[in-house]
């Protein structure tokens, strides 16, 4: 096995890990979400309609950035627009698309997340909702890419979540961290004549400032 290939080999075997971890941890149901990776100018992604479970080394399934397929003869998601286009305009390495429920419950009640916890400073601030499209459109592409603007996570209002990071395993903390961020939202708001106080764009500049110091220092 060449360089290339092993590489391949282990983004995909972390590209199903993730994509089962979603269906076990309650992020999506069924054969619903999808998640890619991108390894050099290729982009893995899961396959359209098959449970996570089902996929073993001999699915992989590649397309490159112009959405051709390279790899594989399951067919690709149909989410391939909204992949490519956060890879053709973000640093991103690694794409999740989930229906989280809670995420998925506020993206029918608002066009933003109020800024109920300071850790939408981890996503680059305030997450945004994208006006509904129909799943699997280049619309739906572009409603994302606006949301996403200086972020790494958005909603998909009447749909789901999207976020990126630099692998797998910050995107997939990502979804997590903005599935929590929404169950907060719903639960503080679910008291009657009761409203959540909120943080101020000043009080998420300076969590964002800390941030960047956050965890162990590199080793
Ligand atoms: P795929 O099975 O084609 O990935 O679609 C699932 C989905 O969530 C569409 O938005
Ligand atoms: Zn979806």
């Amino acid at each position: 096995m060449s360089d290339d290939e092993a590489a391949i080999a282990a983004a995909w075997a972390e590209l199903t890990d993730t994509a089962r971890r979603t269906a076990a941890e309650g992020l999506v149901v069924g054969t619903s979400g999808n998640v890619s990776v991108r390894v050099g100018e290729l982009v893995l992604v899961t396959p359209t309609g098959v449970p996570y479970d089902r996929l073993g080394p001999a699915d992989t399934v590649a397309v490159d950035l112009e959405g051709r397929q390279v790899m594989g003869t399951l067919r690709p998601t149909s989410e391939i627009p909204m992949h490519l286009a956060v890879y053709r305009n973000t640093d991103a390495r690694a794409v999740v698309h989930t229906h989280a429920v809670h995420a998925t419950a506020v993206s029918t009640l608002a066009t933003e997340l109020p800024l109920v916890h300071y850790m939408a400073a981890a996503l680059g601030g305030p997450v945004r909702v994208a006006p509904y499209a129909l799943y699997g459109s280049e619309e739906l592409a572009e409603n994302m890419l606006r949301a996403l603007e200086g972020r790494t996570g958005c909603l998909l209002q009447n749909h789901g979540t999207v976020t990126y990071g630099t692998g797998l395993a910050q995107a997939y903390d990502r979804t997590a961290q903005l599935e929590w961020m929404c169950r907060l939202w719903l639960t503080a708001s679910a008291l009657p004549g009761r409203t959540p106080s909120l943080l101020s764009p000043a009080q998420l500049d300076e969590v964002a400032e800390r941030l960047r110091g956050y965890g162990q220092p590199p080793p």
